[in-house]
Formats: structure tokens, C-alpha cells, sequence
């Protein structure tokens, strides 16, 4: 069993700028999401802002054991029914009407801040607007729970609940996660969580301290929420092709109330 790492205030000092930085990546990619715009180039934007602030991109030469190719960007675009890892490319161009996700990390002196939206190219659907809106305010939901003596179930069950209730899908193979000097560490925190005294089964539910840092964020499905790897070895799509949906922000829990939320501008 792996310890969960309490931070320091210093080393939370580092982590919130590591999560500014991100946010400003983010920030700059959405103010040019456009129709035309190609998601190659909403990655230069982010690596600019990242690089301008002495910054490292997280995301950057990333290999999980099970994956034969290092990520090759500083972010990952995913169009519609795209929902996680998709690659930026020249010949992805944005059409009004797109949904897409952008998920960006930052290393800024040694600590990761990690976040994620999805937001619509021009016009979008009343349907694909809701998806996003219930997304959103399913993370909020999830982060007002991530108080000093809760436990990461209830963040999970309450996600779960928020996104379900209101007739979308939660995607079950991803899930929330540490961030500290590495991106991926303890606790993994899924967005759903059985009912009653059943745990999900291979996860465990713990208990939240002040100084725990980890990333949530759920992502949501327009209907099914199964999902599968493109034979790139990273976009993530849904396997009935429906829309889909993801925010995330790194969180610090604190002594008394609500998390810090680190990756806000
Ligand atoms: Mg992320
Ligand atoms: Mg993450």
C-alpha cells in the first residue's frame, strides 16, 4: 500500500504556481478556439505560455508502462466524441459546432499542476451545452467534498450522482489522481463509487488530510460511457460515438473548508 504524501505549505507555494502557469496555458488556448484554428497550434500556445514562465510541459515525452510511444505534445485535443489523449495535429482544424477538449500539464521547479475543459467551437447544439455545464458543475460538486475528514468516496459518489441524475454517462477507466513531482500518484479517485458498504473494486477509499493533493475530473459521456483506445495508443473515444465531456482541476485539501483550488489562473 502507498503512502499519500502531505505537502508542505512551501512545497504548496510551488504547486499553486505550477497550476497558475497551467491555467494561463489553458486560458490562452481558449480565448483562440475558433473554427479554422487546428489543435497543433492551440499546442504551440500552450507550450509558449509554459515556456515564457520557466516551466517544463508535463505531458511531454509521458509513457505509461502499457504504452509503446512516448506523448509527442505539450497537450491533449480531443474533438466530440473524442474524450481524453487525443493527439494535436495540423490536419485536426476546429468547425463550428465541435466540441474539444484540452488537457495540459505543468512542471514548474520539480511539481505538476494538471487541468482540463472542454468548451464549443462557435455555435454548439442545446444538448452538447448541457453536457458541458453538467460536466463542469459535476467537478465543483466533487471538489466541495474534498474536505480535511471526508473520505475520497464520498468525492466519488458524489460525481457519480451529480452526472447520472441529470441522464448522462460516467466514463469508469479514467479516474482522479495524486500530483506531485509525478503526475499519476495516490489516491486514484473514480468518478463513481458502489453504494452502501461495497467498495469499487480496485480502489480504496481513504480518508482526506489537510496538504493531500490531487487532480479531479470527471469525464462524462452523452450516452454510453465505454470507451477505447485508437490505434495511435492514445486517443480515447467513446465506443458508441457520443459526445463527451471533461474537467479537471489539481486541488490542495486544507485544514478547515473547501480545497484550494490550485489550477486557477
Ligand atoms: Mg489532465
Ligand atoms: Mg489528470
Amino acid at each position: 500500500m502507498s503512502t499519500i504524501i502531505r505537502r508542505t505549505p512551501d512545497e504548496l507555494m510551488i504547486m499553486r504556481e505550477a497550476g497558475r502557469i497551467n491555467a494561463m496555458a489553458l486560458q490562452a488556448m481558449r480565448e483562440a478556439v475558433r473554427p479554422g484554428i487546428s489543435t497543433k497550434e492551440l499546442d504551440r500556445l500552450a507550450e509558449d505560455v509554459i515556456r515564457k514562465h520557466n516551466a517544463k510541459a508535463a505531458f511531454l515525452g509521458y509513457r505509461p508502462y502499457h504504452v509503446p510511444t512516448a506523448y509527442p505534445a505539450t497537450i491533449t485535443a480531443s474533438i466530440n466524441d473524442e474524450l481524453v489523449h487525443g493527439i494535436p495535429s495540423e490536419d485536426r482544424v476546429l468547425k463550428e459546432g465541435d466540441i474539444i477538449s484540452l488537457d495540459c500539464g505543468t512542471q514548474y521547479n520539480g511539481y505538476i499542476g494538471d487541468s482540463a475543459f472542454t468548451m464549443g467551437v462557435g455555435e454548439i447544439s442545446e444538448e452538447a451545452q448541457r453536457l458541458l455545464d453538467v460536466t463542469e458543475a459535476a467537478l465543483y460538486a466533487g471538489i466541495d467534498k474534498a474536505r480535511a475528514g471526508n473520505e475520497t468516496r464520498d468525492i466519488s459518489r458524489t460525481i457519480q450522482k451529480y452526472i447520472e441524475s441529470r441522464g448522462f454517462g460516467v466514463v469508469r477507466e479514467y479516474t482522479g489522481h495524486g500530483v506531485g513531482t509525478e503526475m499519476h500518484a495516490e489516491p486514484q479517485i473514480p468518478n463513481w463509487w458502489p453504494s452502501g458498504r461495497q467498495r469499487a473494486r480496485g480502489y480504496r477509499s481513504i480518508t482526506l488530510e489537510p496538504g493531500t493533493v490531487f487532480a479531479l475530473e470527471p469525464m462524462v459521456s452523452a450516452r454510453t460511457p465505454q470507451t477505447k483506445v485508437l490505434s495511435d495508443h492514445w486517443t480515447v473515444v467513446t465506443c458508441d460515438g457520443s459526445l463527451c465531456a471533461h474537467f479537471e482541476h489539481t486541488i490542495a485539501v486544507t485544514p478547515e473548508g473547501p480545497p484550494l483550488i490550485l489550477t486557477t489562473v
